[in-house]
Order: C-alpha cells, then structure tokens, then sequence
C-alpha cells in the first residue's frame, strides 16, 4: 500500500484538555484502534486521575480482540474492580471513581459498553445521534419529564453520577451494537464537552470539517469559550470499510497548554464570530522562534488551524540561536518550536533575559 493511498483511510483524533478553572485533568483517554474511550475521574485531589487511568489501563489490558459487546462489557466491569481493589491497597482514596466509555471499532461495525455520564454519539447523514444513555442525576429526571434537556445543562446536581466504576462490585455496564456507513463519525467525550455545548453544536461542529481532528480542536475550542468549567476530553473515529487509521492524538501537556488553549480561542473565533474576532485577537498575542539561525519575535501564534496562519514578523534581533543552545539547551529547543508569551512588550523582556543569559554564560570560565 503506498503513502498517498494511505491517506486517503479513516482516521481518528483525541484531544483533552484541562479547562479553564480546574487545576488537574481528571480525565483519561484510550485510543488505540480498534479500542476507543473517555473517563471521567471523580474524587479530587488527585484520586479521580488514578481511578479514570486505572480503568483505562484495565480496559486496555481486559478487552477483546474482536467487536464483541458482551466481551467489552466484561472488560468494563473488570475495570471497575481494579478500581475498587486499588482504593482497598491504598492507590488513591476510598470513595474514588470515574466514569468509562467505550468502544471498538471494526470496519463499519461498533461495539460500546459504558457506565456513567460521558458520552457516544454517532454523526451520520448530517445528524447526530446520541448512542449512550446517562447514568446521572439530572439524566433521570430529564427521562421522567421534570427536567428540559437545556434545565439539565444548568442544573447544580448536574455532575451527581447514578453509576460509575469504584464503589459496587456488582456494577452493570450497558452496552451497545450499531452498524454505521463509511462517513459517519463516532463521538466519544466526557461531560465537560455535553455540559458546555448543546447537542445541536456538537452536530454543527462535527459537520464543520472533514479532518477529525480539526473537529476535536473545534470542540474543545468551544468548551473552553464556553467557560471551561470541567476536564474537556473528546474522540473522534471517522468511520469507513477498513480500520482506523492514527490522524493525531495530544494529551495536551502543562507546557504545551498555553499555546494550544491560544489556538483553541482563535478557532472559537473563527467559528462564532467570523475570522475577523481571532485576527484581532491573534494581533495582541506574541511568541520567540528562531529563523536563519538568529531569534526573532513574531506577533500572532505559532502552528496553524485548519490550514490557517496568523502570525506576522515583527523584529529581528541580534542573538544568535547557537549562542542559546550553548547556554541553555532546553530554552533554544523552545525557541525552535516556538515560545509563545503574552504580549510584544512581554516578547522584548525575555529577548533581553536571553541576551543576559547568553552574555553571562560567554563570560563563565
Ligand atoms: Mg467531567
């Protein structure tokens, strides 16, 4: 099979990201094909990051090989033991827990198996279609009639799970079989994307582009608008005759989250208010990089977005990158990939830190 043809496979993308009020990420992410999931972590201080990575590293290591939806039901109970077990040994905290949503992929055919309040959807012929159903507070009394779908995104119980992996041995997962066409797309996410945006949006958004993981950053971008109140995590599986084929996966670090959170504004721009709102927003951004060998400060970020650039030369200075990577090894790679800052002014005071920087390491014996 040639490269060119490759290109033209399913593809798949997951992204997440911490928000922007949390100070951890509690949620966890699998995407190895044919295996797909999200898991919420609850718990806190730390606790609901060990269950929510538990569960996927059981789920991982207990799934089957082939779509078998009773078989991935297993695997998801067994995570919810390994679980429990590991809050028994004293790994994390009693009363630790985590969402788990799952899915294998096999061509066209879909299997899942799911406990909590993160989600699958399936977009097909331009609709979205939520697969899973809620195990959550709010869910139930949506179901009963006491509550409106938009009630519930605002609810202040909303995040009160009814099951979860962690605390009943005996925890049943339900599971799901679905046959989609070539075209269609699996959503997989946690609450901190169906608590944000509308299905409504999820749909617009998952339409919007054809590249999954334009549509992942499309929607983590929009979460983050929104307020980023919660841990946003979403996979996106393009769907087609053959397996899943690798576009990106990003667990988006600490020291990566500025500029990547930067991005993800500019895309909200774009989509809600047209290019002309992440152009103005892009001017006031600066970054370092180096080109030809010498540092220089750009306005705007680094990277694109769909195919877009926003970043305009500014200044040239005079510091060599060699004479930084002499200095500082760690820093010159950061220049290369570009060292995103607040602004110009902030830009021109850790160009000047550098020179310093260099200047004192020249002068040491
Ligand atoms: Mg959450």
């Amino acid at each position: 099979m040639t490269g060119s043809r490759r290109e033209a496979h399913p593809r798949y993308a997951a992204l997440t990201d911490v928000g922007r009020v949390r100070s951890a990420n509690e949620d966890s992410y699998l995407a190895e094909p044919p295996l797909f999931a999200v898991a919420d972590g609850l718990g806190g201080h730390q606790a609901g990051e060990i269950a929510s990575r538990i569960a996927i590293d059981t789920l991982l290591a207990s799934a089957p090989r082939k779509a078998d939806a009773r078989a991935l039901g297993r695997a998801v109970r067994a995570a919810n033991v390994a679980v429990i077990q590991a809050a028994e040994r004293g790994h994390g905290r009693a009363g630790m827990g985590t969402t788990l949503t799952a899915a294998m992929v096999e061509g066209t055919r879909i299997v899942l198996a799911h406990a909590g309040d993160s989600r699958a959807y399936l977009f097909a012929h331009g609709r979205l279609q939520r697969i899973t159903r809620d195990h959550s507070m709010v869910a139930d009394l949506v179901r009963r009639g006491e509550l409106t779908e938009e009630e519930s995104r605002h609810h202040p119980n909303r995040s009160v799970v009814t099951r979860a992996l962690g605390s009943d041995p005996e925890m049943p997962a339900d599971t799901h079989e679905l046959d989609a066409g070539p075209g269609d797309r699996l959503l997989l996410c946690t609450d901190g994307l169906h608590g944000m945006l509308t299905d409504d949006r999820i749909e617009a958004l998952a339409a919007a582009f054809p590249d999954p993981e334009d549509v992942a950053r499309a929607l983590v971008a929009e979460a983050l608008l929104g307020g980023g109140y919660d841990n946003v995590t979403v996979v996106v599986v393009d769907i087609a005759e053959t397996g899943p084929e690798r576009a990106s996966e990003r667990r988006i670090s600490v020291r990566r989250w500025w500029a990547a959170s930067l991005w993800a504004v500019v895309a909200a721009a774009i989509i809600v208010t047209g290019s002309l709102g992440a152009y103005t927003y892009a001017r006031s951004r600066a970054y370092l990089t180096a080109e030809s060998g010498v540092v220089v400060i750009r306005r705007g970020l680094p990277g694109s977005f769909a195919g877009i650039r926003l970043d305009w030369r500014e200044q040239e200075t005079t510091l060599a990158l060699d004479a930084v990577a002499s200095a500082d090894p760690v820093m010159a790679q950061r220049l290369r990939l570009g060292l995103v800052v607040r602004d110009l002014a902030e830009a021109r005071r850790v160009a000047e830190d550098l020179r310093a920087l260099v200047a004192s390491a020249s002068a040491a014996p």
